[in-house]
């Protein structure tokens, strides 16, 4: 292909990133955009909220394989939370409170 496009491709998740930047990002509730913890507070460089409990969504980094080869794909936060049967900020609370499951163990069956 040579022109960007959509496609529907079918492939299975041989791998998913599983660490702390691995499987979702914090935003903004205010204006939406990424916001990074420093010293456990966020702020936004787009609108300058500044809090300790940002928005979370899913941005699940996976390899897939399908009978031709791997490729290195993102699955968004609709998409992630069907499969998971899990919000982001769900998994992220049980995360804490177990101190450290992975987003592996909190998949759908
Ligand atoms: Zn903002």
């Amino acid at each position: 292909m040579t022109e960007e496009t959509s496609c529907w491709i079918l492939a299975s998740i041989v791998s998913l990133e599983g660490g702390a930047s691995g499987w979702y990002y914090a935003f903004c509730k205010d204006c939406k955009k990424k916001v990074l913890p420093v010293n456990d507070e966020y702020t936004c460089r787009r609108c300058g909220f500044i809090g300790s409990n940002p928005g979370v969504r899913y941005m699940m980094k996976v390899i897939v394989n399908d009978c031709t080869g791997c490729m290195n794909l993102l699955i968004w936060n609709n998409d992630a939370n069907v499969m998971v049967g899990k919000s982001a900020r769900a998994v992220l609370d049980i995360s804490k409170n177990e101190k450290g499951v992975i987003i592996q163990n909190c998949w759908k069956k």
